[in-house]
């Protein structure tokens, strides 16, 4: 069974169709690498998988490990192992990172049926797991996102996917405003977190991101639709040719 099975999708966003017939699918263990151009609709597939409000799905399935996700509520379905890392992350002013992460690790943890960390069990996870990606303990303590720097950001993202132990993460164009030394880091942060159980939809603009997260599978959006997949060589072929070649096949 697929881990993730997006068919002949549909979606409108107030009363326009931007996916219109898409359909993808993700095994365990695989990295898929989606690229586009700007509004193609990259965006609008994964916050339709991950539950944000506002899209209107009007034909077609997704299946998570064979479930219906679209009867899910975002919550649930982060529970059972989706985990999207947004383009653009919220800044929380007056929570401290600490204490939100705590508090969503032990709402997911509650969701799934499984005890609360405690204090200490809490601090020590975090702890390992913030050593393991390079983040200092003082990030931990200030606002979430709050005067973070576009890295900052985009690691913080990481340590939440690493906290959570998702079994599908979503990368929402994580390379948008990093310097090259930034993309590095996140890159090696979602490069550890790869394992046989869990597959990760890589959404890029660029291929450059792909040079740090090499991809088993590249799919080309356009205009609301997949018009080319193939292996990690797409990309590179993009990057020489340009996405105006898939206009007309859109
Ligand atoms: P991408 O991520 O590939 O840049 P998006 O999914 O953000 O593309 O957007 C696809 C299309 O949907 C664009 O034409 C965009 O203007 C439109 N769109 C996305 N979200 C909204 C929204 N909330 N309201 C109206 N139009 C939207
Ligand atoms: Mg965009
Ligand atoms: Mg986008």
């Amino acid at each position: 069974m697929a881990l993730l099975e997006v068919k002949d999708l549909k979606v409108r966003v107030e009363e326009r169709e931007i996916l219109h017939g898409l359909s993808l699918t993700v095994n365990e263990g695989e990295v898929h690498a989606i690229m586009g151009p700007n509004g193609s609709g990259k965006s609008t597939l994964s916050h339709v998988i991950a539950g944000k409000p506002g899209y209107e799905v009007t034909d077609g399935q997704i299946l998570f490990k064979g479930e219906d996700l679209l009867e899910m509520e975002p919550d649930e379905r982060a529970a059972k192992g989706v985990f999207l890392a947004f383009q653009y992350p919220v800044e929380i002013p007056g929570v401290a990172t600490m204490t939100f992460l705590r508090t969503a690790l032990n709402a997911q943890r509650k969701a799934r049926g499984e005890s609360e960390y405690s204090t200490p069990d809490f601090l020590k996870k975090v702890r390992e797991v913030s050593k393991s990606l390079n983040i200092p303990q003082d990030m931990l303590k200030r606002g979430v996102n709050v005067g973070f720097s576009g890295g900052e950001k985009k690691r913080n993202e990481v340590l939440q996917m690493a906290l959570f132990e998702p079994s599908l993460c979503i990368l929402d164009e994580m390379d948008s405003g990093l310097d090259i030394d930034a993309l590095r880091i996140a890159a090696d942060g979602v490069n550890a977190l790869r394992s046989p159980g869990r597959a990760m939809v890589v959404i890029t603009h660029y291929q450059r991101l792909l040079n740090y997260i090499v991809p088993d599978f590249v799919h080309v959006m356009s205009k609301g639709r997949v018009v080319k997949s193939g292996g990690k060589d797409l990309a590179l072929e993009l990057e020489a040719s340009g996405y105006t070649q898939f206009e007309d096949a859109a």
